[in-house]
C-alpha cells in the first residue's frame, strides 16, 4: 500500500481507512506500507520520494503483486511521471487498486491512463497557477506559434502548417464521443504535429491557442496573440473531454467499491476484477483467477444488486424485538460478570494492603505482596475498561437497532447504510456459475421460517 500526504491536514488514516476492506483480504504479514509524508506531488519528482522509490524497487524485485493506493494523484500529478510508473507496473504485471470513491479503475491502456492522469494534473495545476502566470501570458516557446519581439512589443503569430493542424485538432476533438474515436484522432495528429499524445492533450488544454488566459472565473483577451482556435471551440473540447471522462466513470467498474470481494465457489480463492469498457459495453466482472474456473464470472453490477437484495430481505426478516431482548440480556450478563469481578478485585486489594502493613518488617514477603498488588491493580483497570466497552456496545447497538427498525421498515434506508450493515452481517460470499452463496452472521435473530 502506498500513501502520500503533502501537508499535516491531509490524513494518513483516511487513505488507509479507504483501503480497509481490500487490505483485510490479505494476511497482515503480506501487507507492506510505503509512506511519503510532507511531499507535494506537484513539486517533487518521482525519484525524490523515498516511499515511492522503495515501492518501485520492491516491484522490480518482484516482491509486490498488488499496489493499493487512494487515487492517481497520490502517485504523481505529473502525467509523464505517472506514465513512467504505469510502465513499470505493466512490465512487472502488477495489479493496481484505487480506493478513492470516484477514481476510475486502473486500465491496461497507456492512453487512457494518460487521459485520467491529465485530469488529475489539471487540478494540481490550479494549485500552482499563480507561479505560472507569466509563463501563461508570455510563453517562451509554444508549438504552432512564432514569438516576435519588436521595439519592446511582443507578438505571437501563427506558425504554419502546424497552426492549421492544431486548429483542425481542436475541431475534431470537439466532435469525438468515445475514447476509441479520441485515440484514432490522436494517432493521426501525433504523426502530423510530430508530438506524443501527452503533448497533444496539453495543447488541447491550453487556452492560449484561442488568444485568452483564464484566471479563476474570468478570461482575459490577449491582443498580441493571433488566435489558432476560437474560445467557443476551446470550451467545447474541454467539455467534451469531461463528458467522456465521466461517462467512463459511470461504468460499474469505475464505481468499484471493492466492498465484499467474493471468493470462487469452486476453489475458495478470492476472485479478481476484470475491468469493463463503457464504450464497448463490456461490464466489469469478478472472475476466478484459476484457469479451469475462468468461466466462473459475474458482472459486478449483477453481483452488487444481488447482495443488496439479499441483505434487504435478510434485514426485513430480522425479529427486532427478539434481537434487542437477546442482545441486551447478553450485554447485561457480561456487565454483571465484570462488576462482580471488579468487586472481588477491590476486596483482594484491601486485604493485600492489610497484609503489607502486617509484614512490613519481612522484606521478602513484602516484595511478593507488592508484586501481587500491582497485578491486582492491572486486572482492576482491565475490568473498568471492559465495563466502559460494554457501555459503548449498548449505545452502538441501539443505533443499529434504530437503523434497522425505523429506516428499513419505512424504506428510508440508503444503499450505503445497507453496505455498512452487509459488512457486519456477511462472513463470506461465494460465487458459483448459477448462484451466489453467503455465510451470514446473526442468524439467531431471524424470524422462524422467514429466510
Ligand atoms: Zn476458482
Amino acid at each position: 500500500m502506498y500513501i502520500r500526504v503533502s501537508t499535516a491536514q491531509q490524513n494518513i488514516a483516511m487513505q488507509e481507512g479507504s483501503a480497509g476492506s481490500i487490505l483485510s483480504q490479505f494476511p497482515a504479514s503480506q501487507i507492506h506500507r510505503f509512506i511519503d509524508e510532507g511531499v507535494s506531488a506537484t513539486k517533487t519528482k518521482l525519484r525524490e520520494r523515498p516511499g515511492l522509490q522503495k515501492l518501485i524497487q520492491s516491484i522490480q524485485h518482484r516482491e509486490i503483486g498488488t499496489v493499493v493506493v487512494y487515487d492517481r494523484s497520490r502517485i504523481s500529478r505529473n502525467t509523464y511521471e505517472y506514465i513512467a510508473f504505469v510502465k513499470i507496473i505493466q512490465s512487472y504485471n502488477v495489479r493496481v487498486i484505487f480506493t478513492g470513491d470516484k477514481e476510475p479503475a486502473f486500465t491496461s491502456s497507456h492512453f487512457i491512463e494518460a487521459f485520467y492522469a491529465l485530469h488529475a494534473q489539471g487540478e494540481g495545476k490550479k494549485i500552482r497557477q499563480r507561479a505560472l502566470d507569466a509563463q501563461r501570458h508570455f510563453p517562451s516557446k509554444l508549438i504552432g506559434y512564432i514569438k516576435i519581439e519588436e521595439n519592446g512589443q511582443v507578438r505571437y503569430i501563427r506558425d504554419e502548417p502546424r497552426a492549421t493542424y492544431i486548429q483542425s485538432l481542436f475541431e475534431k476533438m470537439a466532435n469525438v464521443s468515445t475514447t476509441v474515436e479520441m485515440e484514432s484522432v490522436f494517432l493521426q495528429y501525433r504523426a502530423k504535429i510530430k508530438r506524443p499524445y501527452l503533448r497533444l492533450f496539453k495543447i488541447l488544454n491550453t487556452p492560449f491557442y484561442s488568444a485568452i488566459v483564464l484566471n479563476e472565473n474570468q478570461c482575459q483577451q490577449l491582443e498580441y496573440v493571433e488566435p489558432i482556435t476560437t474560445q467557443d471551440l476551446y470550451n467545447r473540447v474541454k467539455q467534451n473531454l469531461n463528458v467522456i471522462a465521466s461517462a467512463d466513470q459511470q461504468v460499474k467498474t469505475e464505481q468499484l467499491s471493492y466492498r465484499m470481494m467474493p471468493v470462487c465457489g469452486y476453489c475458495g480463492e478470492p476472485m479478481s476484477v476484470q475491468s469493463g469498457d463503457y464504450f464497448h459495453r463490456k461490464m466489469a466482472t469478478y472472475v476466478c483467477k484459476t484457469k479451469i474456473h475462468r468461466r466462473n464470472a459475474i458482472s459486478i453490477q449483477e453481483y452488487e444488486n444481488e447482495i443488496m437484495s439479499i441483505i434487504y430481505d435478510y434485514l426485513k426478516s430480522i425479529d427486532i424485538k427478539k434481537m434487542e431482548k437477546m442482545c441486551f440480556q447478553y450485554i447485561r450478563e457480561q456487565e454483571m460478570k465484570s462488576k462482580n469481578k471488579k468487586r472481588s478485585l477491590e476486596q483482594a486489594l484491601v486485604q493485600i494492603n492489610v497484609e503489607i502493613v502486617t509484614f512490613l518488617a519481612i522484606k521478602k514477603r513484602t516484595d511478593a505482596l507488592l508484586k501481587r498488588k500491582e497485578q491486582l491493580q492491572v486486572a482492576l483497570r482491565d475490568q473498568d475498561a471492559m465495563i466502559k466497552r460494554l457501555d459503548d456496545i449498548k449505545v452502538n447497538f441501539s443505533e443499529m437497532a434504530y437503523l434497522i427498525k425505523v429506516r428499513l421498515i419505512s424504506d428510508l434506508i440508503q444503499d450505503s447504510d445497507l453496505w455498512d450493515l452487509a459488512e457486519d452481517l456477511i462472513c463470506q460470499i461465494s460465487v458459483f456459475k448459477s448462484e451466489i452463496k453467503m455465510v451470514l452472521r446473526c442468524k439467531t435473530f431471524i424470524r422462524e421460517g422467514a429466510f
